[in-house]
């Protein structure tokens, strides 16, 4: 049975029946793309690099899932640092909400892994294998499997490995990941499924899905009505220049007033989402700026003026100026130097070691044979650094009494507690109805130091 027809306009990724309208956007050569390219490979370069570079011993950046710790430039975030990831959430969240504010959706045209390798990896890859957009249509509308586009997929899986496995050194380091994939599968079944996953979900990605995550998938493009206001910068088409729009015809007089727009639909033929901006702002937009570099070149061969289609404001196309200063852009920067001030002094602040009182096992105290009182106590510290602790404890304002301790210092790993016997001794007298207090102060070799109230019990006593 065919399908019913939709009756008004379809999202640029569908027919009217409702089957995929495959995109094959033509490559518009112009600054903007040679500046995107610059950008992109950056990026690339970046992200590949990024998980063997180490900072204090520790990967650049790693959000580790099997201990539940997030390495960001040499900091260590844990589990247990709820609010201060909440407080780093929310400046990265506020940020975002300032730059698009200020400049709509630069980064999804310049900056967004789904743009970068669609457009600067896999998309040339399909160019040079498949050629022209009416070569790669002729390979869409043919029954059989063609030989540049098998080849096509094998090198588009080769690199969804390659990318896979760099992806997930993000979140399981290099070292662990090492061990996944140059071992046998079988060694690692659980590794091997994941690499195998987040590669087989790139490959859908960038061979099929494509420019389908930009509008219907990504909550961030959902979001752009929400965060843009009528001064943001977005790619648009100057109406009041272009219109109204009409092909150039030979040997025909030139009849009433014509806009520099020649109709020629280049701008169409380039955009990865296939829309027309001519249409107004649209949410399809990924700010690419295609549109801008295909417009250029056809004003340079008529002779017209560039930025037909430009960087620019909803306002500034209905002839208003460009204000920098607007609720907008002024309540985000004091949002986030708050909430990035109180990170900053949250982190300064942050308890290295924790330690506490723990309640003592076996008899509270005996009497030496001198009369002294030994009263025990235990204690538990544990390093919270992400680096070996040497810890001493020792009494403070206590001249009359000794302790007494195993050894006089303790080695922590990182993550690790122990739990730490004292004796304590003090004279028989000090005791007021069975209760004796004495100070302990724990210091490490970084700098950090408590000091601890702990109760002794001795005779008479029988309660902490
Ligand atoms: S590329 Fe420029 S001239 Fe051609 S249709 Fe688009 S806006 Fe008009
Ligand atoms: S309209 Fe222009 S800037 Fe927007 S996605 Fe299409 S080509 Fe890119």
């Amino acid at each position: 049975m065919t399908p019913p027809l939709a009756t008004e306009r379809v999202l640029s990724t569908l027919n009217q029946d409702g089957s995929r309208h495959w995109i094959h956007p033509r490559l518009a050569q112009g600054r903007f793309l040679r500046g995107r390219k610059i950008v992109g490979y950056a990026l690339i370069a970046m992200f590949l690099a990024l998980p063997f570079v180490h900072i204090g011993g520790r990967p650049a950046l790693l959000l580790d899932v099997l201990t539940q710790e997030l390495s960001v430039f040499g900091a260590v975030f844990k589990a247990s640092d709820g609010v201060l990831l909440m407080l780093l959430g929310l400046t990265i969240v506020v940020a975002v909400f300032l730059v698009t504010a200020l400049f709509g959706r630069v980064w999804c045209g310049w900056g967004c892994p789904q743009t970068v390798y669609l457009e600067h990896v896999f998309r040339p890859i399909e160019r040079w294998l498949e050629g022209s957009p009416s070569q790669r249509r002729k390979l869409d509308a043919s029954s059989r499997p063609h030989g540049r586009r098998v080849l096509k997929w094998v090198i588009y899986a080769a690199l969804s490995f390659v990318l896979s496995n760099v992806f997930l050194a993000y979140f399981v380091g290099v070292d662990r990941l090492a061990l996944w994939v140059l071992h046998s599968p079988l060694q690692h079944p659980g590794g091997f499924m994941v690499v195998a996953g987040v590669a087989a979900l790139m490959l859908f990605d960038f061979g099929y899905f494509r420019e389908q995550t930009c509008i219907v998938a990504c909550p961030y493009g959902r979001l752009q009505s929400v965060l843009l206001d009528r001064q943001s910068l977005i790619i648009g088409y100057d109406q009041r220049r272009g219109e109204p729009r009409a092909k150039p015809k030979k040997h025909l007089p030139v009849i009433g007033e014509r806009g520099d727009c020649i109709d020629c639909s280049a701008c169409v033929a380039v955009c990865p989402t296939g829309i027309d901006i001519r249409e107004g702002l649209q949410m399809e937009c990924i700010g690419c700026a295609q549109c801008i570099d295909a417009c250029d070149a056809v004003m340079d061969r008529v002779g017209k003026p560039r930025n037909l289609i430009g960087y620019t404001s909803q306002d500034e196309l209905a002839g208003k100026p460009r204000r920098l200063l607007r609720a907008r852009t002024i309540i985000y920067p004091v949002l986030l130097a708050a909430i990035a001030g109180l990170f900053v002094w949250s982190l300064g602040g942050r308890v290295t070691s924790n330690v506490l009182v723990e309640r003592s096992q076996g008899p509270s105290f005996v009497e030496l044979p001198d009369g002294t009182i030994s009263a025990q106590a235990r204690i538990r510290i544990a390093n919270d650094t992400d680096g070996d602790r040497s810890y001493v404890v020792d009494l403070s304002r206590a001249p009359d009494a000794k302790l007494r301790t195993p050894q006089l210092t303790w080695q922590l790993h990182p993550g690790k507690s122990l739990s730490i016997p004292l004796f304590v001794d003090v004279p028989r007298a000090s005791f007021v109805l069975g209760k004796r207090t004495i100070h302990l102060r724990i210091q490490d070799d970084l700098g950090f130091a408590r000091v601890l109230v702990v109760t002794l019990l001795g005779p008479e006593g029988s309660a902490r």
